[in-house]
């Protein structure tokens, strides 16, 4: 199955010259959202990840049925003041202004293998957060796995340390 006729590119949105690329029309076809599911779970687990973490909202999309799928856990990584225990935050630029992500403390014990999911990979800003933030708690990063990579961002140069996936490319 080709994964990349299923995904919309939206001219314009959010701002003037952005081609938004759109996942919500794969998702909704089932043998197309369980094929990238697959395909994500199975790099996971050549990587022997023993948690899948994601980013909100659409790292959840994919995260949480890739770590069900392979019978291990899923942790939420979520913008500042949404989750409820004691948190360890990370400051990330966004193009006007900053923002936070945050992880529970908790989430992780120091060695757990943690694969990083996402939909897309662009500058690498977000997916390079979700890293700190692993590390910060003593996780080893298995693996980052992207349904879309936007290849002319070079967002992989950012991640030289790091064995990275992606289903699609732009
Ligand atoms: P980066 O931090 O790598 O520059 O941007 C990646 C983040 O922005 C991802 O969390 C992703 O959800 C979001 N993003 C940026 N551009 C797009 C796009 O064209 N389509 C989708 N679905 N997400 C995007």
């Amino acid at each position: 199955m080709n994964l990349k006729d299923k995904i919309r590119v939206i001219s314009d949105f959010p701002e003037p010259g952005i081609r938004f690329k759109d996942i919500t029309t794969l998702l909704q076809d089932g043998a197309a959202f369980r094929s990238a599911i697959d395909q994500m779970a199975a790099f996971a687990r050549q990587q022997n990840a023993d948690l899948i973490a994601g980013p909100e909202a659409r790292g959840f999309v994919l995260a949480a049925p890739v770590a069900y799928s392979m019978g291990v856990g899923f942790i939420p990584i979520r913008k500042s003041g949404k989750l409820p225990g004691e948190t360890v935050s990370v400051s990330y630029q966004l193009e006007y202004g900053k923002d936070k992500l945050e992880i529970h403390r908790d989430a992780i014990q120091p060695g757990q293998r943690v694969v990083i999911a996402d939909d897309l990979l662009a500058t690498g800003g977000t997916v390079s957060s979700t890293i700190k933030l692993v590390e910060e708690l003593g996780g080893i990063v298995a693996g980052l796995a992207f349904m879309i990579e936007l290849t002319y961002l070079s967002g992989r140069e950012k991640l030289k340390n790091y064995e990275v996936f992606s289903l699609v490319q732009y």
